[in-house]
């Protein structure tokens, strides 16, 4: 844990921060919160010392630790509200219902804990926690109700899983949206925070808006890419999918990363079918249409 402002402390996760871990934030008002419970090891010394945690979004490597505060008040934006009270708003939200419910059993990853919320919280709630004030920026495209958290008296916000990682965005789940992603990063970039702590990188202090540029350019970049796969040969998703072009590679479990990627090309293959830049074939396969607009690139 480092006490990276006067009563605010980052609680680094284990496996630096990588999943299914994700650092938190630990806040010391007049009352005390935590932000997300997903950084293992180093939230014990904190047990039976949060008075409310409020989870930026329904992830199991955000809300892993819920548990250990059952002592405390919860809240989270009522979007994603569901995807913590049950393993059936937790499918949902994920997409991961389409999987044969027998498949989890096998990966044993059916660890699901219910989480009782006692509040929620929406964009622009101002939380006092008593010489601390936390504001809610509703970030949603991650998940629906992914939420950024601004501490006013130091400009530091919490960004969670707009994370500066070097993946880049992630929107994989059946309920994430490339767009708002992209409207998410811009609007933190407007925001103009002198600090940013993520859940999956190291803090930032410095040139905090070209690594934000940067890491919304992703998504761009991957538009690009799929168009020009498209404009070599028509594919069908599975094609797509079969070359890896956001993941790189599929680690086991391989069909949940085959799954993760075929929802991210979907949400490409979308925006350009709706901006005419790709069509359908006969086939079920997509196929670009000729076009200026990304001629010029290499
Ligand atoms: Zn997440
Ligand atoms: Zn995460």
């Amino acid at each position: 844990m480092e006490e990276i402002r006067p009563g605010v402390w980052v609680v680094y996760a284990e496996n630096k921060g990588r999943f299914p871990f994700a650092h938190s934030l630990y806040l010391e008002g007049r009352q005390r919160a935590l932000i997300d419970t997903g950084a293992g090891k180093g939230l014990q010394q904190l047990v039976g010392k949060v008075d409310r945690v409020f989870l930026s979004h329904f992830h199991r490597d955000h809300v892993a630790g819920n548990d250990l505060f059952s002592g405390a008040s919860f809240s989270i934006h009522p979007l994603d509200e569901p995807g913590v009270t049950s393993v059936e708003g937790f499918y949902r939200l994920t997409g991961l219902i389409r999987f044969d419910q027998s498949y989890w059993a096998t990966l044993n990853q059916e660890r699901f804990t219910a989480t009782t919320v006692t509040e929620t919280h929406r964009e622009g709630d101002r939380i006092d926690l008593g010489g601390l004030t936390l504001r809610v920026v509703h970030t949603p495209g991650h998940t629906p109700g992914h939420c950024a958290f601004l501490v006013e008296e130091y400009n530091l916000l919490f960004t969670a899983d707009i994370d500066l990682s070097s993946f880049g965005p992630w929107y994989g789940n059946d309920s994430s949206d490339l767009e708002q992603f992209q409207r998410s990063v811009d609007q933190v970039r407007s925001l103009k925070p002198g600090l940013l702590v993520s859940s999956h990188s190291p803090p930032v202090t410095a040139d905090i808006d070209r690594r934000l540029e940067q890491y919304g350019a992703a998504m761009e970049q991957r538009h690009e890419l799929v168009y020009r796969l498209l404009s070599r040969e028509a594919m069908t998703l599975e094609q797509l999918i079969d070359l890896k072009p956001i993941y790189g590679r599929h680690p086991e479990p391989a069909p949940v990363y085959r799954f993760f990627e075929g929802n991210m090309l979907k949400k490409h293959l979308a925006l350009l079918l709706a901006a005419g830049l790709v069509r359908r074939t006969g086939k079920g396969a997509y196929a670009a249409r000729p076009q200026d607009h990304y001629s010029g690139n290499s």
